[in-house]
């Protein structure tokens, strides 16, 4: 009871400021119900299934920090009016449990209808890795994941929305078909991703790959010399030819080990985020196609 009272007064307060009142008029403006989505990559997804039945908001912005990301009063007046909130789960959004218990919203948690991989390590030992949508073949499961989900909720467009997931299914299905295609030109050697966060998981078990990387999900200040030397003894060992890093985290540890190792540095991929508008990532069909040219740019040259 305590707590609704308390709500109650932060959504007064916060209609108040002027900053907050231009994000209430900016979901006022649009006649259409709200879904509000938990980050970036997934509000792509939701756009390109609804088309314009819906308006999609996400509440993490292009670039920011999802995992840890610390939830605003305006994102409380946003969720109070949003028809559904969707978000990706596996513990990806430490916030959301918190954030929808203030909440009457529906809620779709994507990772209900997956399969999940465990990371086995650290603070994440027994819990499963949340990076799914990393991989193209789980995107299309996220893809019917939603368009199931959201047909129960607006039955009238059923149609639209499985026009729409089809017509995006076979984009994904493309890029999937055509790196499944340039993996088998691989030499054993180069069956290695290795990156600077364990945010892979998926992408390196659906396509065959190992995955190896500088720190466990999320625990970039774990970084410790016994951890770079494990990786550094890998890429020698095996002849690794590149090693990657990722853009929302420092490069140096990775750029490090190229030095050591000979190994060219691949570039930093895109995971948690989109990027801004003009940026290599600005959706999630750009962010797959920029992460996976750059493993065959890098593999491809030596
Ligand atoms: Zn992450």
């Amino acid at each position: 009871m305590k707590n609704r009272f308390f709500h109650f007064l932060i959504l007064i307060l916060v209609a108040l400021t002027t900053t907050s009142c231009k994000n209430i008029s900016e979901v006022d403006k649009s006649n259409k119900k709200l879904l509000l989505v938990s980050f970036t990559v997934l509000e792509d997804i939701v756009k390109n299934i609804v088309g314009d039945e819906f308006n999609v908001k996400s509440i993490t912005k292009p670039g920011m920090e999802v995992h840890g990301y610390q939830t605003t009063p305006s994102d409380l007046i946003k969720g109070s009016r949003a028809e559904v909130f969707i978000d990706n789960g596996f513990g990806f959004e430490l916030w959301a449990e918190k954030f929808v218990s203030n909440l009457k919203v529906k809620r779709i948690t994507i990772a209900n209808n997956l399969k999940p991989l465990f990371i086995g390590e650290d603070a994440y030992k027994g819990k499963p890795n949340p990076h799914a949508w990393i991989s193209p073949k789980r995107g299309i499961i996220y893809v019917d994941t939603l368009s199931r989900a959201l047909s129960e909720l607006k039955p009238q467009s059923k149609t639209v929305f499985k026009k729409n997931a089809e017509i995006y299914k076979n984009k994904l299905l493309e890029i999937d078909e055509d790196f499944s295609l340039f993996l088998n030109t691989l030499k054993k050697n180069q069956k290695y991703l290795v990156s600077c966060e364990g945010a892979f998981t998926y992408l390196t078990n659906d396509y065959g790959l190992k995955e190896a990387y500088l720190w466990p999900v999320n625990a970039e200040s774990q970084i410790t010399p016994k951890r770079m030397a494990k990786v550094i003894n890998l890429v020698k060992t095996n002849d690794i030819p590149a090693v990657f890093c990722e853009s929302t985290v420092s490069s140096e540890s990775q750029l490090a080990v190229a030095r050591e190792t000979g190994a060219k540095f691949g570039g930093n991929f895109f995971v948690d985020s989109l990027s801004e508008k003009n940026g290599p990532a600005s959706s999630y069909i750009d962010l797959l196609n920029h992460n996976l040219n750059l493993i065959k740019q890098a593999y491809s040259t030596k």
